[in-house]
């Protein structure tokens, strides 16, 4: 399942999101946190010409680049905002867990229509709770 990240100007009213998506999934942010946490040289690199080989790193330099002066947020495409520093894992984990936490929520709320005695159906049951789980933070 995808997740796009993008950073947002918060300097703007209301906040400006960035054209260009900064990740696809969220342990796309970490990366996208060190380059907020080296900013100035990513800007100075991007106007130099300079390729950062990655299609979310080179939108993450081009937006800094145009918002040189302004603090910078981070907003995946469910509205939530995500913290730009390092040291945010644990809310990392959470979001993991949360989403995780719904999947299951609606596998057991879908399991109300597999009947109670049919054997097959509580396999299949069992399986996609596996399988939501299996995408649950370790
Ligand atoms: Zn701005």
């Amino acid at each position: 399942m995808s997740t796009y990240v993008y950073l947002q100007c918060l300097d703007h009213e209301p906040p400006l999101s960035a054209d260009g998506e900064s990740g696809q999934h969220l342990t796309d942010l970490p990366q996208i946190r060190a380059d907020l946490a080296d900013r100035a040289r990513i800007t100075a690199s991007i106007r130099d010409g300079w390729d950062a080989g990655d299609h979310f790193r080179n939108n993450t330099a081009r937006f800094l680049a145009s918002h040189e002066k302004c603090r910078i947020g981070i907003r995946d495409e469910y509205g939530v905002e995500h913290p730009t520093t390092e040291g945010a894992e644990d809310h990392d984990r959470l979001v993991s867990a949360l989403a995780a936490l719904g999947r299951v929520r609606a596998i057991v709320a879908r399991s109300a229509n597999y009947g109670h005695d049919d054997r097959g159906l509580f396999v299949v049951f069992v399986g996609d709770l596996r399988a939501a789980l299996d995408g649950a933070p370790q």
